[in-house]
């Protein structure tokens, strides 16, 4: 057992200092977890575009060369108002057996976790026997990570290169029939917003035949929008989690869906954007003026693509729902979606350490349908393989996503302590064994 009162400790303390994004004013944070780090040996720099916001990376040698893990996480957290909750958001309270406030879940449950568990094993004396541990805990991720992922992966590229990732976006535990299904986050689907644009003839409001109004030609593209989906598209991940729940026959992704809904429709909201191309209007824009008939008028599309697929997906996904005529497309946003292998030496390790610990459970790929750091990550290191994973014993997602950015956020301090146990064993299992082969866990 390693340092589990020191990771719930650690996680109250973070609580308490409020890293609400924007503006972030991560330093006093920062300035706690280096203090920490370097108290057990660990070679600490604060690096950041401002003084306010500096991003911490915190390394522990081995004496041969070898790989380099890094636990990556980030110390920013989104707003909390207090009128809706029922412990103050920054109190770090520790009540009914849970860390509540803001950020014990997203994500300073699991920077605590992983400081608390490589404190306890550097200060014991425990050193990498090859390679190198990285801790990097970075600013301003809820705002997209400008001045943290993004900026530390380009000014600093060195310093943060890593062969082995693990980060948030993971580790979560799902019920499913009489099964426990483990989440082990492998990528994240790619952004391709569009605009759809419309053309008429301005004319005064109080003659509309006049005028050819170009907002009235939205009504029937927005129609298909909200009666048809793109079908779906099978990739590699998803096809692995239907497979490992016994869900897909066939290769035939709709009728495993219907298998999943009747098993526990609590699933299908998180299982099916992973299976294809989605589309969502969210903006509509038309004349300024309520007296003019608009010459032009355009919606705004999120679309979010799975990784392996890109832009043709896209492009035959609103074809296939609005059709080829009547509006003019315009592509705003572009980001190619990614992911890491099923299968490598660190999911495999953590398949391992699952199956010991958690012998019932099922570990499942899954693909998240919004965006975390380890984006950038693979992007800057095209050699790293990267992973969401912060292990939960006791709640399920069922009772954690709701809370993720929502009121009352907590955690489980069994959890806390079980996510502690795993990061433990994960740098011992992973970093000390021969070269080439990751000690299996024990
Ligand atoms: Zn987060």
């Amino acid at each position: 057992m390693v340092a589990q009162a020191g990771s719930i400790e650690l996680l109250r303390s973070l609580i308490r200092i409020d890293t609400v994004n924007p503006p972030g004013d991560e330093r006093p944070a920062q300035e706690l977890l280096a203090a920490t780090l370097t108290g057990a040996g660990f070679d600490c720099e604060l690096l950041g575009r401002t003084p306010e916001r500096p991003n911490l990376v915190g390394r522990l040698s081995g004496a041969q060369p070898g790989p380099t893990l890094c636990l990556l996480s980030h110390i920013d957290t989104v707003l909390a108002n207090p009128d809706e909750w029922s412990h103050e958001p920054w109190s770090g309270d520790l009540a009914d057996g849970f860390v509540w406030g803001r950020g014990a879940l997203d994500m300073k449950g699991q920077t605590a976790a992983e400081v608390a568990a490589v404190c306890s094993l550097a200060s014991e004396g425990w050193r990498p026997a090859r390679g190198a541990l990285l801790i990097v805990v970075v600013v301003d991720e809820e705002t997209g990570g400008a001045e943290g992922a993004q900026w530390l992966t380009a000014t600093h590229p060195e310093k943060v290169r890593c062969e082995y990732l693990v980060n948030e976006g993971g580790g979560g535990i799902l019920d499913y029939g009489d099964r426990r299904l483990v989440c082990l986050g492998c990528g994240e689907k790619g952004i391709f917003r569009f605009a759809l644009h419309t053309e008429g003839i301005a004319a005064h409001a109080s003659m509309p035949r006049l005028g050819d109004n170009a907002l009235v030609k939205l009504a029937p593209l927005l129609a298909r929008l909200a009666e048809r989906q793109p079908s779906y598209e099978l990739t590699e991940h998803p096809r692995a989690f239907l497979e490992a729940v016994g869900a897909l026959q066939d290769g035939d992704a709709s009728a495993a869906l219907e298998r999943v809904r009747a098993t526990d429709s609590r699933l299908v909201p998180i299982v099916e954007p992973m299976l294809g191309v989605s589309l969502a209007p969210t903006k509509a824009f038309a004349s300024d003026k309520i007296n003019v008939i608009p010459s032009q008028a355009r919606i705004q599309v999120d679309c979010r693509v799975p990784p392996g697929l890109g832009r043709d997906a896209a492009l035959a996904a609103i074809e296939q729902v609005v059709g080829r005529e009547g509006y003019r497309l315009e592509w705003t946003e572009e980001v190619v979606g990614n992911s890491s292998p099923i299968h490598s030496p660190l999911a495999d390790w953590i398949r391992g350490w699952v199956a010991e610990h958690d012998p019932s459970a099922t570990v499942v790929p899954t693909i998240l349908p919004g965006f975390t750091d380890s984006s950038t990550f693979r992007e800057a290191f095209p050699e790293c393989q990267a992973y969401g994973f912060c292990p939960h014993r006791v709640s399920s997602r069922f009772e954690t996503d709701p809370l993720v950015h929502g009121a009352d956020e907590r955690i489980d301090v069994r959890d806390l302590e079980y996510a502690t146990t795993f990061f433990a064993d994960l740098v011992r299992g992973f970093l000390s064994g021969p070269a080439g082969s990751p000690a299996r866990p024990h």
